[in-house]
């Protein structure tokens, strides 16, 4: 083996956010070989950002992949199930539909439910898409229960994620990463050191003199991006004129009853404001572009809506919608907020920074940070980021709202040629495909399009092959096993007290 191609044995994490604590607690378990120092860097003056508690369904891998025991970390983070998103007013002023987690229907002879739905769309018993789903059914019962491992049980087709406390989760997984080895250091950052001819980051140096040398940098320093942004230069992909929301206030108040299982989404006249139950409080925030209102107003909006009076402070949030051209650069590696963000609307930035951690571990370099690595990781980054953008996208612009400059922005703008294709397809006989590996697969992209209103003019023509009154049968029988099999599952909020009671 060339001296170049050793094993990396010092990993510097830069910020001790969600991101670089999701970071040090997986690496501590990955890639804690036993010669491999593991620090992550963080500034207690500095603080975290502080917000983001909604989650997708992937959010469970991680968790097991780190070993965590559920009932353990609900308990610790505050945590409440998620069974999908409730959009209020996106569609239209007085619409609603919910985003479930899972599949929609059962697909039938190659071809996806949602074509059968459209082809009896006007048949009395049809009813909404949202019917076919397991957890559209539970979340709409207000009830809870994991997924039943048998695939015959209509509870197997459930699927969750969580609500919980972004600091508690942070310093839960401190916890872990530091009992398994991983240094916390802390100070802030003054200086970063560049080596020639490389010009990889060679160390970091604290306002307080201690310098920190490293060979693979995980910047985690949020919206700085002091490494991979200042020090190495990737360059920031604007996306703003497709996404314009640029402020957000957050504020906590009392949790209410119900305890309901799902995250809520409400349009306002210049954005939305979200709704996140937690066990110990709710979580509530106002996301809109300060081009078209003014923070005062957009706080008085959000204010004038929670369900009770705030108990804390409100706290505004700035950032810009658009991610670094290079999530990976040099021996730097862009996490979380450092290496792009996308406004909460669909609770993907945790998930990118798990997508991120796994992606790096399966192309982990060695000391002569192989250029293909590099690429790769960038290339399959980019494209998650980029999928996920017309996701949050299709929701402003496929809207009826009209009279409100905002809207009529967004409802008029124009947008990516990779979502106008989507949308045009889907338009024509209501066919999605998932481009390369992206998240949300087609039941989210058909709940999405559907609720927002847009109607395939036709389906499928090979769901005609099966004989109407079969089909109508099964989607009956289908409909019904959900609704029942809900109505049977524990109310949410009592089922979290068994999980987390003590034994
Ligand atoms: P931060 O939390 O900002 O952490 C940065 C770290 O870097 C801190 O530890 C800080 O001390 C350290 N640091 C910075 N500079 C220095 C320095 N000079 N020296 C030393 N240390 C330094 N995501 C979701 O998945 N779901 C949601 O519901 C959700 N809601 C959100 C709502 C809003 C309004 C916003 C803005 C974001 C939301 N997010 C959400 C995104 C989520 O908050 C972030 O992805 C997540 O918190 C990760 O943040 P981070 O760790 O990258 O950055």
């Amino acid at each position: 083996m060339t001296a170049d191609h050793a094993p990396i044995r010092d990993v510097v994490i830069v910020g001790g956010g969600t991101a670089g604590w999701m970071l040090a607690a997986a690496a501590s378990r990955y890639l804690n070989d036993g010669q491999r120092r593991i620090t992550l860097i963080e500034s207690e003056a500095i603080g975290t950002i502080g917000v983001g508690e909604a989650t997708i369904p992937p959010i469970l891998n991680f968790n097991e992949f780190l070993g965590i025991d559920e009932a353990e970390f609900v308990a610790a983070t505050g945590a409440s199930f998620k069974l999908g998103i409730e959009f209020v007013g996106w569609g239209g002023e007085d619409e609603r539909y919910l985003h479930p987690f899972g599949r929609l229907g059962r697909d039938l002879h190659g071809v996806d439910f949602h074509h059968f739905w459209r082809k009896f769309r006007d048949h009395p018993d049809t009813g909404a898409i949202t019917d076919y789903s397991m957890s559209a059914a539970a979340a709409a019962a207000n009830r809870f229960a994991p997924p039943a491992a048998d695939p015959r049980n209509p509870l197997a087709h459930l699927a969750y994620a969580y609500h919980f406390d972004a600091g508690r989760y942070a310093r839960f997984l401190r916890d872990y990463a530091e009992a398994r080895g991983v240094v916390r250091v802390e100070g802030r950052i003054a200086a970063v050191d560049r080596d020639t001819p490389r010009g990889h980051v060679a160390a970091v140096t604290l306002d307080d003199g201690r310098r920190i040398d490293g060979e693979l940098f995980v910047d985690c320093s949020g919206f700085r991006s002091m490494l991979l942004g200042d020090a190495m230069g990737s360059a920031f992909t604007d996306w703003s004129h497709w996404l314009p929301c640029d402020r957000a206030w957050a504020v906590p108040c009392a949790r209410t009853a119900p305890l309901v299982p799902y995250t809520r989404s409400t349009a306002r006249p210049a954005g939305w404001q979200w709704r996140i139950p937690l066990q110990h409080r709710t979580g509530n925030g106002h996301v809109y572009a300060s081009a078209f209102m003014d923070d005062q107003a957009a706080l008085d909006l959000l204010l004038a809506n929670l369900d009770a009076p705030a108990d804390a402070e409100p706290r505004q949030v700035s950032f810009k919608a658009g991610r670094r051209e290079e999530l990976w650069r040099g021996n730097v590696v862009g996490l979380g907020l450092a290496g792009g963000f996308l406004e909460p609307l669909e609770s993907t930035s945790i998930h990118l920074i798990q997508h991120g951690i796994q992606l790096l571990f399966a192309l982990f370099p060695d000391r002569s940070f192989a250029d293909i690595e590099r690429r790769e990781y960038n290339r399959l980054m980019t494209s998650q980021f980029d999928a996920i953008r017309d996701f949050i996208i299709l929701h402003y612009h496929a809207t009826q709202r009209s009279g409100e400059p905002f809207w009529d922005h967004v409802r008029t703008m124009d947008i990516p040629d990779t979502l106008a294709n989507k949308i045009a397809l889907f338009r024509e006989k209501g066919r999605v495909f998932r481009y390369d590996d992206e998240l949300f697969a087609v039941p989210s992209w058909v709940a999405v399009l559907i609720g927002q209103g847009i109607v395939p003019r036709g389906y499928d023509p090979v769901a005609d092959s099966l004989a109407d009154d079969r089909v109508l049968d099964m989607m009956a029988q289908h409909r019904r096993a959900y609704a029942d099999m809900a109505a049977q599952l524990p109310d949410h909020a009592a089922y979290i007290e068994r999980l987390i009671a003590p034994s």
